[in-house]
């Protein structure tokens, strides 16, 4: 089902340049499948299990970059995710403090001092509340209304409700920016990057987590892969994330597969045929004990640094 970009003024607009690299080649890629002008709230909050729905999606000659065109305004996509409720995400908190557990090992490595750690994206604060537990001081922007609440009752972090891409932060404020699960979300990817970049003092490290698209996985399922889905308005590759790094003046230090953690409840839910399986509350319980490591791997998990001025 195609977009035409008269059916919903205001909301939607054509990409003139790569969101990754800036180029000014693109073609399309692959139609969407599902209805645009209806998207909701619901269907782009992160446990969301609407898997292999997908935009109209162009593809850049420069970096390869595939992205959603047309595109959602910032404005229109932002609403959104104001209005986003997910408690289903924060059930899953253990596994997914396993999975930054990890990530904050290697800031812990990478970096040469803490400081500040700039979270964007970062939901109810799981990420930020492990950081401030290791010395970091914790900072982040969560553009869900709900999961800001969430994070400052339940965890006391500081977090700040808006969108980072026009929130008023301090340059070179930062030692540390994370990005996980938060670049695809995003019709400007380029300008968060910058932002980041801008954020951070000179030798401090930003960590992007995002799915890849050309992973064996992603291969593998085709069109049933478990990122494609309508949050998601981008899809990054190897090259494409390189493109998007270095055009922010950013240097790969570290690159990585990222290993998600997850308990068998939450997999098994996401799973249709499992459904029945997990409904009584005993059985729902059993099941939330056991967590699964999923090694997968498609997902990259990249450090960069910016380099000191010299
Ligand atoms: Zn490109």
């Amino acid at each position: 089902m195609s977009l035409q970009l008269d059916q919903a003024p205001g909301r939607f607009e054509r990409v003139e340049l790569c969101p990754a690299c800036a180029g000014s080649h693109l073609r399309p890629w692959r139609k969407g499948n599902f209805d645009v002008t209806r998207l909701d709230k619901d269907q782009i909050k992160i446990t969301d299990s609407e898997y292999g729905k997908i935009w109209d999606l162009s593809v850049c000659a420069d970096c390869g970059h595939i992205f959603a065109d047309p595109s959602p305004k910032p404005e229109f996509i932002f609403s959104l995710y104001r209005q986003v409720e997910d408690p289903a995400y924060d059930a899953e908190a253990e596994g997914r403090a396993h999975n930054f557990r990890g990530i904050l090992d290697n800031l812990d490595a990478l970096v040469p001092e803490r400081g500040r750690l700039f979270d964007v994206g970062a939901a109810t604060g799981i990420l930020l509340d492990l950081a401030r537990g290791r010395g970091w001081t914790p900072d982040g922007i969560e553009a869900s209304a709900w999961a800001v609440d969430f994070a400052r009752r339940t965890r006391g972090l500081p977090l700040r409700q808006g969108y980072f891409e026009e929130a008023r932060t301090e340059p070179a404020s930062c030692r540390a920016v994370t990005m996980i699960d938060f670049i695809e979300h995003t019709p400007k990817p380029r300008e968060a990057v910058a932002r980041a970049y801008d954020l951070l003092a000179p030798g401090g490290v930003i960590c992007l987590v995002t799915p890849d698209i050309h992973s064996l996985a992603a291969r593998l399922a085709g069109k049933r892969w478990w990122h494609l889905r309508p949050g998601h308005l981008a899809y990054f590759s190897k090259r494409s994330l390189a493109a998007l790094l270095a055009g922010a003046g950013f240097t790969i230090i570290r690159r990585k597969r990222y290993a998600w953690t997850f308990s068998a409840h939450y997999l098994l839910t996401r799973i249709g045929a499992f459904r029945p399986l997990v409904r009584g509350r005993r059985t729902a319980l059993f099941f939330k004990r056991i967590s699964i490591k999923l090694a997968l791997g498609d997902s990259f998990e990249i450090y960069a640094r910016k380099e000191p001025r010299t």
